[in-house]
């Protein structure tokens, strides 16, 4: 059974009514602007001490109740480069940019936690709420450590939390260890020589060769990672050739890797270098490879998640919490920071996930159902990793 903060009706009315205006304004990677004063102001009113700068749109508001240890509390403002097929009448009115991943809601609920444990702060101590920009591809969570989020904001420990289609409203989800993968893409050029259709044995044929190296960095999942760990090669372009009868000088390979452990990770690009440079060889056509690191997986602290199960188990019950649940080849920003804090991110039921409500749907829309639990989660969670006022 749910347990929601009692008395926050009228709170939850204000969520929704801020959620959709952010809804209907998506800004994308560091350009949330609107988003940032909107936040900012927000948190002024409810008396916090404002701080911005961080990764340029980035907001984070200082709530003190008297010594204490300190904590952070993470959502994320940006959107996505998505036209919203929603017709909803708070659907985005910025063509081509897109609330599609739901952190519209994630920081309704944020700033909502903010008003409610400013009027009642049952917990001793400091918290940080922190609005980062650009967790979609660009690594806002990154930005905002690189320029010094956990220096001028000195706390012991972080948390972050995703709505979670496919997960019934009124369940949250949440595991130690690593619930999220680690994000890296590649990009692959091949050089061979070019030559007349007709005539393959004039020439290097970088499409034959390209091939080859696609099927064979599928063996990487099945006989180089262990069997029990897991690991994604996914190539999603292929660029060669402009014409019927030619046979292009070079082909271009890109896609992405997701894996969970760093070892994983690293053999992962030894064996996808080796195995293109052979291969290629092999066909007298030459590779370049460039690999590049992403996101790191989102890992949790086990003492962290202890608390936040505790947290949430008081909004949700026992027997709204899925302790094991699956962990996602997707990723997140939000393991920039668990790098450098101990701390924990759950996931919060969002509900069906069929007819469009995905995320990064054009069809998605945050379930506004989930704005008084996530609320409800926060405030808890204060209630728990801090010492309750005295
Ligand atoms: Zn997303
Ligand atoms: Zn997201």
């Amino acid at each position: 059974m749910v347990r929601t903060i009692e008395g926050t009706e009228a709170l939850t009315a204000d969520m929704t009514a801020w959620r959709r205006d952010l809804h209907a304004h998506p800004e994308t990677a560091f350009e949330e602007e609107r988003t940032s004063d909107f936040v900012a102001e927000k948190l002024a009113s409810f008396g916090l001490e404002v701080h911005r700068g961080l990764a340029k749109t980035g907001v984070v508001g200082l709530l003190r109740n008297g010594e204490g240890p300190a904590v952070a509390f993470r959502a994320d403002m940006d959107a996505l480069h998505i036209h919203e097929q929603t017709n909803l009448p708070h659907a985005s009115r910025n063509p081509g940019r897109m609330h599609a991943c739901g952190h519209d809601g994630h920081t309704a609920m944020l700033l909502g936690a903010a008003r409610h444990l400013s009027a009642h702060p049952n917990f001793q101590g400091t918290i940080a709420f922190v609005f980062q920009p650009a967790e979609e591809n660009e690594g806002g969570g990154r930005v905002m450590v690189e320029d010094g989020l956990f220096e001028k904001f000195p706390v012991e420990q972080v948390y972050g939390m995703h709505n979670w289609p496919g997960l019934e409203v009124g369940k949250i989800a949440l595991r130690p260890g690593p619930i999220m993968a680690a994000y890296d893409i590649f990009e692959l050029t091949l050089t061979g020589k070019g030559t007349h259709a007709a005539m393959p044995h004039l020439g290097t044929d970088t499409i034959l060769a390209g091939t080859q190296i696609v099927n064979a960095w599928q063996t990487i999942a099945s006989r180089s990672v262990h069997p029990v760990d897991s690991a994604v090669v996914s190539v999603t372009q292929f660029h060669a050739g402009d014409t019927w009868n030619v046979l292009p000088a070079t082909a271009v390979l890109r896609g992405t890797t997701r894996t969970f452990r760093k070892e994983v990770q690293d053999m992962v690009e030894r064996r996808m270098g080796e195995l293109a440079k052979a291969i290629a060889s092999g066909f007298g056509v030459e590779a370049e490879m460039r690999y590049e690191r992403r996101y790191p997986s989102t890992v949790n602290e086990a003492g962290a998640t202890e608390l936040a199960r505790r947290a949430a188990a008081g909004v949700v019950g026992e027997s709204g919490l899925d302790l094991d649940p699956m962990p996602s080849m997707g990723a997140e920003d939000f393991a920039f920071m668990l790098q450098q804090r101990p701390g924990c991110y759950v996931w919060v039921g969002a509900g069906s996930s069929d007819g469009g409500r995905n995320l990064h749907s054009p069809h998605y829309d945050f379930n506004d159902a989930v704005l008084p639990i996530g609320l409800s989660y926060w405030v808890r969670l204060a209630e728990t990793v801090l010492p309750r006022a005295a």
